[in-house]
């Protein structure tokens, strides 16, 4: 009989019959708060009826209309509504069907636009398991070790870590962008470097969100050498933190950004987006791929647009994040085990730390457990497994935050 690779690690012993809003169900119909919106994913929830109702629609026109044999009509409505959201002159897409994928066309465009080779990426980023943008992530070994070589011309900078050095922000911030700095004179010569990709929300390296002082500093140094900033939008984009884009927060503007998971509630469609000048580097017929810009996934993705704006669901996001870290930090108030509670808007983290300041991933994993025993799905993240993540689509209402924080209560009572 097959089975499933055992290398598949599958974070809660659920077996999901069918999705409802913010709830799962499992085959004995017992209800799951999903706080885990499938990694980031369902940002207007589980089927949401104006995404089913657009996606069973398309479904029965077209489904598959191959975008480098003919066009059609749900990707340009898509690109056009993207232009409504994205930053200023970044209008220019490309689609593609999944973060990683987008991570490497980001990374051939910046190389074919700069002819320079080097990507400096942030140490504890994640960008994705293919082996290019595998090459950039550095939030575990487990997602690296045996398995390389990796693409060449990747280098490493600090990203800025309070917390793990008990030290202010803006001395982490000094800390990382003189890292940055010395990089370039010592590794990688500006000459030599394409670009720099960075999360707005360092995500399953330990939900670390970039304090904005750090993102300017790149950006400055960026343009004073010519190199293009990317900016990682997979997991922050599209209203997870309570703006629309995670960079939002920083007020800056990218030289390419990436999009992906929140962007059609479930359906597999990423994109970058860079200004006109800069796509046109890449040569014709050097960006494509067979399912790149799913008609399907398109319309889905057109439908979530309409529900993140019709329902006010990076407002929401904002708001109801406020209600959610209050919440935790009651919990950590009450449990020293959780040393931090940290985030943006809907993407929150506990980080569990022992008497002697080092990562508890043992209590971490016991929380988890315990709150999907009561019915609250979480996940883990950071390099030692030892932050539980909340990620809630973003429709969550204050009621179910609540009933969130209490059921996470209970569980860490139950792990100490
Ligand atoms: N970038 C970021 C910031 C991510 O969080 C992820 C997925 N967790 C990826 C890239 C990779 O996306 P995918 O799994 O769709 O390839």
């Amino acid at each position: 009989m097959a089975e499933l690779s055992p290398a598949l690690k599958q974070a809660t012993p659920v077996l999901a019959a069918r999705g409802e809003g913010i709830y799962l169900y499992d085959e004995q119909d017992r209800r799951y708060l999903d706080f885990t919106a499938g990694i980031g994913v369902t940002s207007t929830g589980h089927c949401h009826p104006r995404v089913v109702e657009a996606a069973q629609r398309q479904v029965g026109t077209l489904i598959h209309g191959q975008y480098t044999t003919v066009m059609h009509r749900p990707l340009l409505e898509l690109t056009e509504r993207l232009g409504e959201v994205l930053p200023t002159g970044l209008d220019r897409l490309f689609y593609v069907n999944s973060g990683s994928e987008a991570v490497e066309a980001a990374v051939r465009l910046a190389r074919q636009a700069t002819g320079r080779q080097n990507i400096v990426a942030l140490q504890g980023g994640f960008h994705g398991r293919t082996m290019g943008a595998g090459a950039l992530t550095s939030s575990g070994t487990k997602v690296r070790a045996g398995i390389g070589p990796m693409m060449p011309g990747v280098v490493f900078t600090p990203f800025p870590e309070p917390y793990r050095h008990r030290c202010s922000e803006a001395e982490a911030v000094r800390f990382a962008l003189a890292e940055f700095d010395q990089l370039l004179v010592t590794v990688s010569a500006p000459r030599d470097t394409a670009a720099i990709i960075v999360e707005p929300v360092l995500g399953e390296g330990g939900y670390l969100p970039a304090p904005p002082e750090f993102l300017t500093g790149l950006r400055e140094r960026a343009d004073r050498h010519g190199i293009l900033l990317i900016v990682d939008e997979v997991q922050t984009g599209v209203g997870r933190t309570g703006r629309f884009w995670g960079h939002d927060h920083a007020g800056l503007r990218p030289d390419i950004l990436i999009t992906a998971k929140g962007l059609a509630s479930g359906f597999p469609i990423s994109a970058i987006a860079a200004p006109e000048q800069l796509m046109s580097q890449a040569w014709p017929g050097s960006q494509g791929g067979t399912y790149g810009g799913n008609a399907v996934a398109a319309a889905a993705a057109i439908a979530t647009l309409d529900v993140v704006r019709d329902e006010k669901l990076v407002e929401n996001a904002a708001e109801q994040g406020q209600r959610l870290r209050d919440g935790l930090r009651g919990v950590a108030a009450q449990h020293p085990v959780i040393g931090d509670v940290r985030g943006l808007g809907l993407m929150l983290a506990n980080e569990f730390t022992a008497p002697d300041g080092t990562p508890d991933a043992a209590t971490a994993a016991r929380a988890h457990a315990a709150a999907a025993e009561r019915g609250l799905l979480l996940l883990t993240c950071g390099p030692h497994g030892n932050v539980v993540r909340m990620i809630p689509p973003l429709i969550v209402s204050a009621d179910q935050v609540d009933e969130a924080v209490g059921l996470w209560g209970e569980a860490v009572a139950a792990a100490v």
